[in-house]
């Protein structure tokens, strides 16, 4: 049987006439950007997450940068973000003027540490970007605590995890979201969202987002065009109650991988960071050759990829800049040449990850 890599599509099914009723709803009205939809989401979201402000823009790549503005990040700054991410984690920074310094991660749960970003701090440090990458939780409050500047959560990855702080979104000065459909929680094009606890930081961000201006006849700042659209907020608002199930289903499906692996000690699962309960976005392992591992899964019909093969500091617009490692990276090193992906989902089986476990035992010994 096979098992695809991941699935947004079969949890919506049955929320289908919700949403059809909420595309409905917004037709009517005829109003299609800032309406009443994007201010109910960013209220619904903010509770959610437990957090004071939320403001919904385009995309998660535009939510960082805007974020890094609202922050006062700019030109001969510099930014310390994880290498080990996906490419947009440090793309964001050089739009506001500042440099990206790149952090390595623990391999163990992919996430930096104290200790690595301290080893990127220099004193033209203006902020930290943690990323909550798969669904784990980054050690934000410690982050702040320790070096005393604030951090952007890239919360992309991670809508419905928690930690012993709280959700990822709430944890840091200001946070960011992707609702890219494959995301945790997916819109049906384009969006993304800022969340802060601090009233001026969210006023700031509002601006930002729409041209530097409150009230279109006053441009504070050179703003951006970012704003998540009524549909999609419609969408989303549909979505938010199921969340937390979602995300209840993923922590399980990871609990079973980790006991249909046990003891298998060529495969290095994904560990929770302390007190952190994932929503797992995706299920890495790794593995000393994982794409012979990756060549078998697929050829039993199990869908499997390694995403961040290549780290960013070694990407060619990186290096073109001049803006390679600072620092040495070994866990980053080991996490782009060893992770792979296997099947995980809000709607994935008991009896698919028993499947992708025996060819995953088959293949390690
Ligand atoms: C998806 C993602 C982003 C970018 O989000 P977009 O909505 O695609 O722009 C940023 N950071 C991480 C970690 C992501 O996974």
């Amino acid at each position: 049987m096979a098992v695809p890599l991941f699935d947004p599509a079969s949890p919506l099914r049955p929320l289908r006439a919700e949403i059809d009723a909420a595309v409905t709803r917004v037709l009517d009205s005829e109003r299609f950007v800032l309406g009443r939809e994007v201010g109910a989401f960013e209220e619904e979201f903010a509770a959610h997450l437990g957090v004071q402000h939320a403001v919904g823009v385009a995309n998660g790549t535009e939510a960082i940068t805007i974020a890094l503005r609202a922050l006062g990040v700019g030109p001969g700054d510099e930014v310390v973000v994880p290498s080990f991410s996906f490419w947009a984690s440090a793309e964001a920074i050089p739009p506001v003027g500042a440099r990206p310094v790149f952090a390595d991660v623990d391999p163990a749960t992919y996430c930096v540490t104290v200790e690595s970003v301290r080893a990127a701090i220099t004193p033209r440090t203006k902020a930290i970007i943690a990323v909550h990458l798969f669904g784990n939780v980054a050690p934000v409050r410690e982050l702040e605590e320790e070096f005393g500047l604030p951090v952007v959560e890239d919360a992309a990855q991670s809508a419905g995890s928690s930690g012993p702080d709280g959700s990822p979104g709430a944890l840091g000065a200001i946070a960011t979201f992707s609702f890219y459909p494959s995301k945790n929680l997916g819109a049906f094009g384009d969006g993304g969202a800022i969340t802060t606890g601090d009233a001026a930081l969210a006023e700031r961000v509002r601006s930002l987002r729409f041209h530097g201006s409150r009230d279109k006849v006053s441009y504070q700042d050179v703003g951006y065009n970012s704003r998540l659209d009524e549909l999609q907020a419609a969408i989303l608002r549909v979505q938010l109650p199921h969340l937390d199930a979602w995300a209840a289903h993923r922590r399980a499906a990871g609990e079973w991988y980790a006991e249909e692996l046990a003891g298998h000690d060529a495969v290095v699962l994904p560990q929770a960071t302390p007190g952190a309960r994932p929503a797992w976005h995706l299920y890495v392992i790794r593995h000393a050759a994982p794409d012979a591992l990756a060549q078998h899964l697929q050829a039993h019909g199990i869908e499997c990829r390694g995403y961040y093969r290549r780290p960013i500091d070694a990407q060619p617009a990186i290096a073109a800049a001049g803006w390679g490692r600072t620092t040495d990276l070994p866990g980053t090193d080991v996490a782009a040449a060893e992770h792979l992906a296997i099947p995980m989902s809000a709607a994935i089986t008991r009896a698919q990850v028993a499947e992708v476990a025996a060819a995953v035992r088959a293949f390690a010994g």
